[in-house]
């Protein structure tokens, strides 16, 4: 571990990048407006370990409640903004990093140029004294991306936005910043952060496999991209994004201790995930869940496809509208929740909207029936 040399990036009382040693993120999956359990949630992350606990902010009353959260807690504190930018600068005075997504700039001010609403959160978090991650989704590619670089025409998309925002932020002398480039394939997360650890060796990286979801399968999935990148020395901090209940989020700091002590022990996963046929991608759900029930939802359709599992499917479940139509387009099943009914696609097509109780016969039926 740690043979990149990364610019140091602070976030709040820790840094990453350089010589520091790898953190562990989290993130919490209360209703950000519920003030007193999204800062209990936060302190317990911490106290566990988590280096930097991130909080999803969506509207002005989130980022009002952050005021309050920041004084309840003492984690260092991250917040996604993922299709507010202007948020911002109400959350920027109450925060230590601010994640931006930049296949998500487009959706506030479509007019306004990427690059003068990131000109604008460079100078709030310059002036808050906040980091910034540039968070690359899978699910969410810039559709404008047509930045390129002709030496190398085999460069994933995913990486060539990281970098068109890294030069981007660089061109404006901020350096407080790292990257993530994220998908819910282990071997995906291990090429693009080779692909963007060699092109910029100076960016600290966040490592995660998105969507990891339900325990073992989260865990062996994120084993798989993010052992052997740090073993090679690439990757600063991680955050493992299990799909598990509000109460039991620590065990993705537990995950992440468990990967650096196989790190430590040379005891790396092959960097290959061996999906044995039936795959189930699920989010790890967050403040935007659309209803509680996700969790249960989540592990339900586990628990019912295992009869199913030699079929070479993939089903994606997610928790909200905010991610869940893009991270299911290519699922062969994708399945995202509303507030009271969920939707379900089959290969990118939208089949219908079902209630809860409805959702796990009917994705039973379809399967069984059509497949
Ligand atoms: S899909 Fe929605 S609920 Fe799930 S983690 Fe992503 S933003 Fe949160």
């Amino acid at each position: 571990m740690g043979k990149n040399q990364t610019r140091l990036v602070r976030i709040g009382s820790i840094a990453i990048g350089a010589n520091e040693p790898i953190a562990i993120q989290s993130m919490a999956a209360t209703k950000t407006v519920d003030i007193e359990a999204t800062a209990a949630t936060c302190q317990h992350l911490s106290d566990a370990g988590a280096a930097v606990v991130r909080i999803a902010v969506d509207t002005q009353r989130d980022a009002d409640a952050l005021k309050e959260i920041r004084k309840r807690t003492t984690a260092n504190l991250s917040v996604d903004l993922q299709e507010n930018y202007k948020l911002a600068e109400s959350v920027a005075p109450y925060v230590d990093k601010i994640r931006y997504n930049p296949g998500h700039l487009h959706h506030a001010e479509p007019n306004v140029a990427w690059q003068k609403k990131v000109e604008r959160i460079v100078q709030i978090c310059r002036e808050n004294d906040c980091a910034i991650r540039v968070g690359v989704n899978c699910g969410s590619v810039d559709p404008n991306l047509s930045y390129s670089i002709d030496a190398d025409k085999n460069i994933d998309p995913m990486v060539l936005s990281a970098i068109e925002h890294a030069e981007f932020i660089d061109s404006l002398n901020f350096t407080q910043f790292c990257v993530s480039i994220k998908s819910s394939d282990p071997a995906t997360v291990v090429a693009v952060n080779r692909q963007f650890a060699r092109i910029r060796p100076d960016i600290p990286l966040h490592l995660g496999v998105t969507e990891a979801g339900l325990i073992p399968e989260g865990i062996i999935k994120s084993q798989a991209a993010i052992e052997p990148l740090l073993a090679e020395g690439i990757g600063n901090t991680m955050r493992i994004s299990l799909t598990v209940p509000n109460n039991r989020k620590d065990e993705e700091i537990k995950a992440g201790k468990l990967i650096l002590e196989n790190v430590k022990n040379s005891n790396i996963h092959s960097g290959k995930w061996q999906q044995a046929a039936l795959n189930i991608v699920s989010c790890p759900s967050c403040a935007r869940v659309e209803n509680d029930r996700f969790v249960q939802l989540a592990e339900l359709i586990y628990e019912k496809t295992r009869e199913l599992k030699d079929r070479q499917l993939t089903i994606a479940v997610m928790g909200c509208r905010v991610n869940g139509p893009g991270e299911t387009d290519n699922a062969d099943f994708g399945i995202w929740c509303g507030t009271k009914s969920v939707n379900l696609k089959k290969q990118g097509t939208l089949i219908g909207t079902f209630s809860y109780d409805e959702i796990v016969p009917k994705l039973l039926e379809i399967i069984t029936t059509n497949q």
